[in-house]
């Protein structure tokens, strides 16, 4: 496995790669979730890719982009058990030198749910991954469900800006009681770990109430908010029930519907989803 610190040494080590390239775009601190994109890929590519850089320009100024959890070591080391050819591991400085002054903004599908929490995340992540693409040259490159609002943001760069490359979608990775693997998990102690798991229950709830024959977007949102509601130490930012394409709320339930939501963990903020009939 080789390791490259710098734009410039991964597109030399990239120009010996000969067959496919799979790509996985990480942050690091890496978990199961993380994983799994690495063993798709490393399945589907003659060759695999992963980058890990906690991207400065995705995090707001109140949020944890300091206080994100870092483990470039014990990283390098799981990815080099999962069969990993390449991984590009830059400094902010190298991604954005001073002068960069070149954004990509997807607007739209942005607007909504995780775009309207977080300003300017999106184009943040847009500006990251289209670079990765370009550094890396990858075939194929996987994003995990866990994050759906991004895959359909990156789906919708890579068609309109022409981008020559697939995008891959995989599972959401859970803990043995449902929880969304994620390496913000790490901040949860205690009650707050008991609390997050209210999460992926109430996606269970909305699955199950839809299952039985509730096609109410409005009734199955109130449920899942009143369940929500009995945890003392959550607080919801938005419970969504969305159109898979374009992520506007719809009013009926039915098969391919996004179930997405986030919430304030004491000072941790979570996200879930599922897709219903998946
Ligand atoms: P991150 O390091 O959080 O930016 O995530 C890097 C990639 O891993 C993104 O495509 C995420 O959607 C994906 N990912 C993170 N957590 C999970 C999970 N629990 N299951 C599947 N994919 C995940």
């Amino acid at each position: 496995m080789q390791v490259l610190e710098t734009i410039q040494a991964f597109k030399e080590a990239r120009r010996a790669v000969t067959g496919t390239l799979g790509l996985a775009p990480t942050m690091g601190y890496l978990h199961e979730g993380h994983l799994e994109l690495v063993r798709r890929a490393r399945a589907e590519n003659d060759a695999v890719a992963v980058s890990i850089f906690v991207n400065p320009t995705q995090f707001g100024p109140n949020e944890d982009f300091t206080r994100y959890p870092r483990d470039p070591e014990r990283d390098l080391q799981l990815l080099s058990d999962a069969g990993t050819d390449l991984v590009f591991l830059p400094t902010p400085d190298n991604m954005y030198p001073p002068g960069f002054n070149t954004w990509v903004d997807v607007q739209g599908v942005t607007e909504r749910l995780e775009g309207a929490h977080r300003p300017g995340h999106f184009r943040g992540v847009a500006t990251v991954v289209a670079k990765l693409f370009n550094i890396v040259e990858p075939t194929r490159a996987y994003f995990g469900q866990k994050d759906a609002q991004q895959v359909v943001v990156i789906r919708k760069m890579v068609e309109d800006l022409c981008m020559n490359l697939d995008i891959v979608v995989c599972p959401t990775v859970r803990e043995a009681d449902g929880l969304a693997k994620s390496s913000r998990n790490v901040y949860l102690q205690g009650e707050e770990r008991l609390a997050a798991v209210y999460l992926s229950r109430s996606l269970q709830l909305a699955e199950k109430l839809w299952s039985e024959g509730e096609t109410s977007a409005d009734r199955i949102r109130a449920r899942m908010t009143h369940l929500l509601h009995e945890v003392p130490l959550l607080r919801i930012d938005y419970v969504s029930l969305a159109d898979p394409r374009t992520l506007e709320e719809v009013s009926e339930a039915r098969a391919g519907v996004v179930i997405s939501l986030a919430a304030q963990v004491g000072r941790t903020r979570l996200i879930d989803n599922c897709v219903l009939g998946a």
